[in-house]
C-alpha cells in the first residue's frame, strides 16, 4: 500500500496536523529520555479520544501495519519504541489526559491514559486526597505508561505497584474495538481479570485509553530521615525493626550506596553527601507518613532512630529538623539517576529478590563482576523494602564508558545467572520491552514462555500490536 493512502486515511481520522509523516517531525518520539535505543518510525499519531485510537488501531489492521502505543516515553527498556524498519506507526497518547471522574466516597479518580502522573497528583490533591504511586519521572511519565510496565516506585512497601492502584480499564483492542472495563469495584470475581492481563502487558495486548484509580487519604505529614548502616544485613534489621514499631506508616525504605550519594554530591553539588568523609558504606532513607500530626510523626521518627542507634543497627542518624528537610533526602534519592547520566552510560539491572536474599547478592555479585571487569564500579541502590534494587555497573574510574558497554552481555548474564539462582527476577519494576526480550525468553521455563505466546496468539493473531516487545517478534 502506497503511503499516500495510508496518510489520508489517518489525517482523516485524527487530523493532518497529527498524523506526523516527516521524519524531521519524529525525534522526540523515537528516542527515549536517556536518548539511546532510538528507532525510525513510519508515522506518529496523535489521537485525541478513544474512538480516534479505535479508529486509527482498525485502519492499521486493516492495513497489516504494526502499531507501537506510547505515553510519556520514559520507560527504561525500549518499549515504547519503533525498531529500524520504519514500517511500524507510533500512537502517542499524550493528547488523551482529561480527569474524567472523581468519587470521593469510592476514592477513584477516572482518568484518560495520556495524563501525567504529576497531573493526577494535583486532582487528587484538589481533593485532599492523593494517589500514591510515586517516582523520579512523575513530571512526564502517563498512566497508560505506567500501567502498562506495572510500574513501581518509592512507596510500593505501603501502597502496591501501579496493578494495585487500578481497578479498571479502559482498552482499544488490536481489532480497534473497545473494550469498557472502568469497573470502579473493589471486588469482582467473574471470570478471568482482563485488567490483571492487560496491566504490565507492555502494549503488546491492546491500548489502554484510561483508567479507575484508587486513591487515598492525605498523610498530616510526610518524613524522611537518612541514616548509614554498615552493611545490607544491617539495613534490612532496621527494616524489620522499623516494621515493628510503625507497621503501615513506614512508607519507603530505599537502599543507597554510599558510591551512589558520592556521584550525586560529585554532579550536584547543591547535595553535599549528608554524611561527609565518615560515611559507612550504606545509606537507608526511610519514609513515615502520619495521619495524626506532623508532631507525632517526629515524635516517632525520633524514637525509633534513637532505639535504633542505642542497638547500634545504625551507624549514624539524620533526624530533619523540618518537613522541607526531609524533602532534601528525597532530592537526594532522585538525583541519583541523573548523576548517573552525568557520569556516563552504564550497564543497568532492575532486578528483585526475596528480601532475605539481598544481602546474599551483594556479597556474590561483586566479586564475580571484578573478576568478569577489574575496577569496575557498582552504583547500587533501590526500593529495598520491596526486594527491589537497581544494580548498574559502570566502567573503572577514568575509564570510557564503552569498556562495559562492550561487555553487556556478559555482565547481564553474571547479574541475571545469579538473580536467578537466588529465586529473584531479571526485571522489577522497568519491564521487558525489546531491551530484555532474549533474556525472558532464556530465563523463563518452555511451558511459562508457551503460555505467553498462546495469551499473545488469542488477543492479537495478526501480531501488529507492539511487536517485538516482551516476546520476540515472531519471523514471517
Ligand atoms: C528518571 C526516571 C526515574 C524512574 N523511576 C522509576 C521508578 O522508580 N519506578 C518505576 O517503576 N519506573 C521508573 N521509571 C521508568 C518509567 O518512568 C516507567 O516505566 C513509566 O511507567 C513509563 O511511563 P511512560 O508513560 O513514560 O511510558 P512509555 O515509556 O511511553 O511506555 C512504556 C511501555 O508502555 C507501553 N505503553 C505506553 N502507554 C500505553 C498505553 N496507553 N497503552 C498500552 N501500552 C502503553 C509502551 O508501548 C511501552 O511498552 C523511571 C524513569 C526515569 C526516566
Amino acid at each position: 500500500m502506497h503511503d499516500t493512502t495510508l496518510q489520508q486515511e489517518l489525517g482523516a481520522i485524527v487530523g493532518d496536523a497529527y498524523a506526523l509523516f516527516d521524519p524531521g517531525d519524529h525525534t522526540r518520539f523515537v528516542n527515549d529520555w536517556f536518548g539511546r535505543e532510538g528507532g525510525r518510525a513510519r508515522c506518529v499519531l496523535r489521537p485525541r479520544s478513544t474512538a480516534e485510537v479505535a479508529a486509527v488501531v482498525a485502519c492499521c489492521a486493516r492495513h497489516g501495519v504494526p502499531v507501537v502505543p506510547q505515553g510519556g516515553n520514559t520507560g527504561l527498556a525500549g518499549g515504547a519504541l519503533p525498531d529500524q524498519s520504519a514500517a511500524q506507526c507510533v500512537l502517542s497518547l499524550e493528547r488523551m489526559t482529561a480527569v474524567r471522574e472523581i468519587d470521593p466516597a469510592g476514592k477513584t479518580l477516572t482518568v484518560e491514559a495520556g495524563a501525567v502522573l504529576a497531573h493526577v497528583h494535583a486532582a487528587a490533591r484538589e481533593q485532599f486526597m492523593e494517589f500514591p504511586l510515586t517516582m523520579g519521572s512523575q513530571g512526564s511519565a502517563t498512566i497508560g505508561g505506567l500501567l502498562s510496565t506495572n510500574a513501581g516506585g518509592t512507596a510500593v512497601l505501603r501502597h502496591g505497584n501501579a496493578r494495585a492502584l487500578c481497578l479498571g480499564l479502559e482498552v482499544v483492542t488490536p481489532q480497534g474495538e473497545v473494550w469498557n472495563g472502568l469497573r470502579r469495584l473493589r471486588k469482582d470475581n467473574t471470570g478471568y481479570d482482563l485488567r490483571d492481563l492487560y496491566i504490565g502487558a507492555e502494549g503488546t495486548l491492546g491500548i489502554i485509553t484510561a483508567a479507575v484509580l484508587t486513591l487515598v487519604p492525605t498523610p498530616k505529614a510526610r518524613l524522611a530521615a537518612m541514616v548509614s548502616v554498615t552493611s545490607p544485613e544491617q539495613a534490612l534489621l532496621l527494616l524489620q525493626a522499623v516494621q515493628q514499631r510503625a507497621g503501615a506508616l513506614l512508607t519507603a525504605f530505599e537502599l543507597i550506596s554510599d558510591d551512589c550519594l558520592r556521584l550525586v554530591a560529585q554532579y550536584f553539588p547543591q547535595l553535599p553527601h549528608p554524611f561527609g568523609a565518615q560515611a559507612a558504606p550504606w545509606a537507608v532513607l526511610l519514609e513515615l507518613s502520619d495521619h495524626e500530626s506532623e508532631g507525632h510523626a517526629f515524635e516517632l521518627m525520633e524514637g525509633l532512630l534513637g532505639e535504633a542507634l542505642e542497638g547500634g543497627l545504625v551507624k549514624d542518624a539524620l533526624i530533619p529538623q523540618s518537613l522541607a528537610q526531609s524533602a532534601r533526602f528525597w532530592d537526594m534519592r532522585e538525583h541519583i539517576p541523573l548523576a548517573q547520566v552525568e557520569d556516563g552510560k552504564n550497564v543497568k539491572h532492575d532486578i528483585s529478590l526475596p528480601i532475605s536474599a539481598i544481602p546474599r547478592f551483594l556479597q556474590e555479585a561483586g566479586p564475580l563482576l571484578e573478576a568478569l571487569h577489574p575496577g569496575a564500579r557498582i552504583i547500587a541502590f533501590g526500593h529495598v523494602g520491596d526486594g527491589n534494587l537497581h544494580y548498574n555497573v559502570a566502567a573503572p574510574p577514568g575509564r570510557p564508558p564503552a569498556e562495559v558497554l562492550d561487555r553487556k552481555a556478559a555482565i547481564h548474564a553474571t547479574v541475571h545467572d545469579l538473580v536467578v539462582r537466588l529465586g529473584g527476577s531479571i526485571s522489577a519494576e522497568h519491564g521487558i520491552g525489546r531491551m530484555k526480550a532474549a533474556e525472558l525468553a532464556h530465563y523463563k521455563s518452555p511451558l511459562e514462555m508457551r503460555l505467553f505466546e498462546s495469551v499473545k496468539r488469542a488477543l492479537d493473531p495478526l501480531g501488529l500490536m507492539n511487536p517485538g516487545k516482551v516476546l520476540l517478534a515472531r519471523q514471517p
